[in-house]
């Protein structure tokens, strides 16, 4: 596999027009997180509601094509689902992504099966866990 191909179509749509962009309503739990050694950054804005449902989702932020394909994704993912649900959903897909369990996880949620080709590069693991430790933090703060 070659680097060029972690960049997949899918990965690049999401850069080029990455979903829930930007701020969402005041009530919400915000958390930044940085990948120093790319220079990603994310804010992370969530909306959870008494239920423990993820209502709204939305990230600001600036970094690589993984780091914001891989947001970008996310919000899709996990919007409207329990938080329960997304924690144990956080763990696997981050398992997933450092090589710890088979990557055939990330098949069953869409377009995150692009992240797949990450796994076989040490580097860009961070890149693309970003937004995920950032929303395991979020929840954290709520629950
Ligand atoms: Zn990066």
């Amino acid at each position: 596999m070659e680097f060029e191909d972690l960049y997949q179509e899918v990965i690049l749509d999401h850069y080029r027009h990455p979903r829930n962009f930007g701020s969402t309503v005041a009530q919400c739990i915000r958390v930044e997180h940085d990948n120093p050694v790319c220079g990603d950054h994310i804010a992370l804005m969530l909306v959870m509601n008494s239920d423990g449902i993820l209502e709204d989702i939305k990230f600001e932020g600036a970094g690589c094509a993984i780091s914001m394909a891989s947001a970008s994704m996310m919000t899709e993912a996990v919007k409207d689902k329990s938080a329960d649900d997304v924690l144990a959903m956080i763990q696997k897909i981050l398992q997933s992504l450092r090589g710890e369990i088979a990557s055939d996880f990330l098949d069953e949620h869409g377009d995150l099966s692009a992240l797949k080709g990450v796994v076989k590069f040490p580097v860009r693991v961070k890149c693309a866990t970003l937004a995920w430790h950032a929303l395991k933090d979020a929840i954290s703060l709520k629950k």
